[in-house]
């Protein structure tokens, strides 16, 4: 592997409209001496049957710890945010004078060794790891990502999608801005690094006002942790105690690793910044748009231990499920989730219609990217690489399959395959989200329109497409109410309803940064 350090070099001296006088500097990757084995933007191969689901986002991690190891606290939130993303991994820290920077790629426990840790000196972290949704996978991609005005240097980690990246962009290279990276999150670095103003209440109203997407960052600079969710608040991000400090975090399953406590989810709009002085908090200035955190974190995304506006994740998926048995029931033998992301919502329905819940697969847990290219005969077994059915269980049976979410419908066919393979009698398949018919432009790398099944086929072609004895959606109207909008809370549920809470244009490409 490759991992590299960031130097900076003064490039430019400009004058910036918007700004002022500023130096530029432009971020050097310098390698290091840990060999890379194959060019990663090249020849990936990905294990057949995996990689048909949705993509997380990111993760995010910040830490303020006077007296604690916050490069190992990072790590290790990094660590129980894997699920987010499996690209690449980074920390910064500062010690109130100087920020390191360290990111590789791989997993957080490939892409650090004890030593590169130790390095990382300071009493606060921020640490980011990544899939990507803008720019391809390459370590001058991984984050964080480094910023250096006249009066700010900073580091900065980003989950989400920013969707008017390319104009901004575009006006700051005309401006003499050059980047290092072809990420929508380094357009974010220097628009804050140069923002006018005096106090961050005021830069970063400037970068509110300057970026349209969502956008949860954390942020260092020397002396300084900021915790930052954009006005819609469609990315998660929470706020805990660590320690006697403090700690943010995309979700709260990195707090609970380490020991921390949740305190509350940043709000949409809100800056959180945390110095010598303590912590305080910046609301969104102005007036706020509706809230529309991504419904599919629910769903999907986060960790079903982890909490989302104070619920847990886990809970929502079993009432979830409850309501897919009450709008789709069914007789049957026998209700089982495809492992792990279905089995809460499985749980739910089995409940609701007292049909006894089995677990019918078991999940090879360390199927996971791999650079070996597999032969037609490795190919044909698709899904089988990641699931084993169990016939013992399933055999003679009436069989209810819950799943989170079909987006090609690649592998479901081979799921409902294994199941009768294995003796199920019937196959009765239950989808808790409805049918994803658009394209995500907030963070979630889904798939384009014409690859999206349901946007494509009535749910009668699905159902004979995946070889189902019959299929079932969970309502629009009962995945919100379950998540919370039955207490007046609003989501984005774009992917289901095509009315994103921001306008987008119709296909945006995530490697649009890429061209010239
Ligand atoms: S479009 Fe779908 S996946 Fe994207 S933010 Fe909205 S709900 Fe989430």
């Amino acid at each position: 592997m490759t991992s590299w350090h960031y130097v900076y070099r003064v490039k430019s001296t400009l004058r910036l409209p918007f700004t002022g006088g500023r130096h530029i500097l432009e971020a050097q990757p310098q390698p290091t001496t840990r060999g890379c084995l194959l060019p990663f933007d090249s020849n990936r191969v990905w294990v057949a049957g995996e990689d048909q689901s949705l993509h997380e986002t990111c993760g995010v991690i910040g830490v303020y710890a006077p007296g604690l190891d916050v490069a190992q606290a990072a790590f290790y939130g990094l660590y129980a945010l894997q699920h987010r993303g499996q690209e690449s991994a980074g920390i910064a820290t500062a010690t109130g004078e100087r920020i390191h920077c360290y990111t590789n790629m791989g997993l957080v426990s490939q892409a650090f060794r004890e030593s590169d840790l130790q390095r990382l000196e300071g009493h606060i972290a921020i640490g980011h790891t990544r899939y990507s949704t803008t720019g391809s996978t390459h370590i001058r991609n991984a984050q964080p990502l480094l910023a250096r005005s006249d009066g700010l240097e900073l580091a900065l980690a980003h989950n989400g999608n920013v969707i008017n990246a390319q104009e901004l962009r575009a006006e700051l290279a005309e401006q003499g801005f050059s980047f290092a990276s072809s990420t929508d999150s380094e357009v974010i670095a220097q628009l804050l690094a140069y923002a006018p103003g005096l106090g961050w209440a005021e830069k970063v109203g400037y970068l509110m006002r300057r970026l349209q997407g969502a956008y949860s960052l954390t942020v260092l600079t020397k002396d300084t942790l900021l915790g930052i969710r954009d006005p819609r608040g469609v990315r998660p991000l929470c706020l805990g105690r660590l320690n006697g400090g403090w700690i943010i975090a995309s979700e709260s399953c990195a707090l609970d690793h380490l020991g921390g406590q949740y305190l509350r989810d940043v709000e949409p709009g809100e800056t959180i910044v945390i110095d010598r002085d303590g912590l305080r908090s910046i609301p969104y200035p102005g007036e706020r748009p509706k809230a529309a955190p991504c419904i599919f974190e629910h769903i999907y995304f986060a960790r079903p231990d982890s909490l989302l506006e104070g619920k847990l994740t886990y809970l929502t998926r079993q009432e979830m499920g409850r309501q897919l048995a009450r709008e789709h029931p069914v007789e049957a033998d026998l209700v089982m989730g495809v492992p792990d992301s279905a089995t809460a919502a499985a749980v739910g329905y089995a409940q609701e219609s007292r049909i006894p819940y089995t677990e019918g697969l078991v999940k090879n847990r360390y199927v996971g990217r791999t650079f070996i290219q597999p032969d037609q005969r490795i190919r044909d077994l698709g899904v089988r690489l990641k699931f084993n059915p169990l016939p013992e269980v399933i055999g003679g049976k009436r069989v209810v399959v819950v799943d989170d979410s079909i987006v090609r419908g690649t592998t479901t066919p081979q799921v409902v395959g294994l199941l009768r393979k294995a003796g199920a009698t019937e196959v009765h398949m239950r989808v808790c989200a409805p049918p994803i018919r658009y394209p995500c432009h907030f963070g979630v790398d889904m798939a384009s329109k014409r690859e999206l099944i349901a946007a494509n086929m009535s749910l009668e072609e699905i159902r004979r497409f995946i070889g189902a004895d019959s299929l079932g959606y969970l309502s629009v109207e009962g995945l919100l109410k379950t998540a919370g909008g039955e207490q007046g809370k609003t989501f984005c549920a774009a992917c289901f309803t095509g009315q994103y809470p921001i306008p987008v244009q119709l296909e945006m490409d995530k490697l649009a940064l890429e061209r010239p």
